[in-house]
């Protein structure tokens, strides 16, 4: 299988802390791939790193073929990397389609991005049903919901999620996952950070568990589900 992103030793600090340690991990088309670790593991900074916002401090980054040390966030967008964040970053004041629209700030087919907005709302009818309403009206998990069907608007090659169900109820992260899988079964490759272990290996090709800064353990989805250590340290079990 080609790698759509590789990871090489990356390294990345904040002033004289390093905050990620030299990790290494593919990404393969059509794979749903999670890392997954407590707070402050280093998996945000990483997301980041690869979306163009933070400069690594070493290592090598290739997406699609292409290096992507030193290129700005907006021309990795247009490479095809499209980048969800933490707390989702909508814009409360634009209405729900304005806010889709800014996820195709690229593409000027205006009739390629109706008809994805329209898939938006296939994929997540609330946000069809509310459509002129001010994002900032949506609940949390709708919030999330919007935040992702605009990442999608950029018809991006890999989709990174930054913690889709952080604040959620289970009933909402129930929702996200879904839709993730039905992302996945459309081709679409995902590249997962998640603190529930649980929803994001279940559904993961393969994960990676992150400890201050470094992968410390990497295997397919269902292998790390079972994992003895994996279980007790992010399962709750004892
Ligand atoms: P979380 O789930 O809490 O976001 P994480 O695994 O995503 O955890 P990061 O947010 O990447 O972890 O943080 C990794 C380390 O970098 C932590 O020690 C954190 O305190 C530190 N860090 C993150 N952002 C900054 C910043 N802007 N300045 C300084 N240190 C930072």
């Amino acid at each position: 299988m080609t790698a759509l992103l590789e990871v090489e030793d990356l390294r990345v600090s904040y002033g004289k802390i390093e905050a990620v340690k030299g990790i290494s991990f593919r990404v393969d088309e059509g794979q749903v791939v999670t890392l997954i670790g407590t707070n402050g593991a280093g998996k945000t900074t990483t997301l980041r790193t690869l979306s163009g916002l933070l400069k690594p401090t070493g290592g090598r980054i290739s997406f699609d073929g292409h290096p992507l040390a030193g290129v700005p966030a907006h021309k990795i967008v247009a490479l095809g990397l499209a980048h969800s964040p933490e707390g989702r970053h909508i814009f409360p004041r634009l209405t729900i389609t304005e806010n889709l629209q800014l996820g195709a700030f690229l593409r000027n087919d205006k009739e390629g991005i109706a008809r994805d907005i329209q898939r938006a709302y296939d994929l997540f009818p609330i946000l069809g049903e509310r459509r002129k309403q001010a994002a900032g009206t949506l609940s949390g998990g709708e919030q999330q919901m919007l935040a992702m069907g605009r990442a999608l608007m950029s018809r991006p090659k890999l989709l990174m999620l930054d913690e889709p169900s952080m604040g959620l109820s289970p009933i909402m992260m129930q929702k996200i996952m879904e839709t993730i899988a039905e992302l996945r079964s459309t081709g679409t490759t995902i590249l997962l950070v998640e603190q529930n272990a649980q929803a994001a290996l279940s559904l993961a090709d393969r994960g990676h568990v992150m400890e201050i800064g470094k992968v410390v353990l990497s295997g397919t989805g269902p292998d790390l589900l079972h994992d003895e250590s994996v279980r007790k340290a992010y399962l709750g079990e004892d």
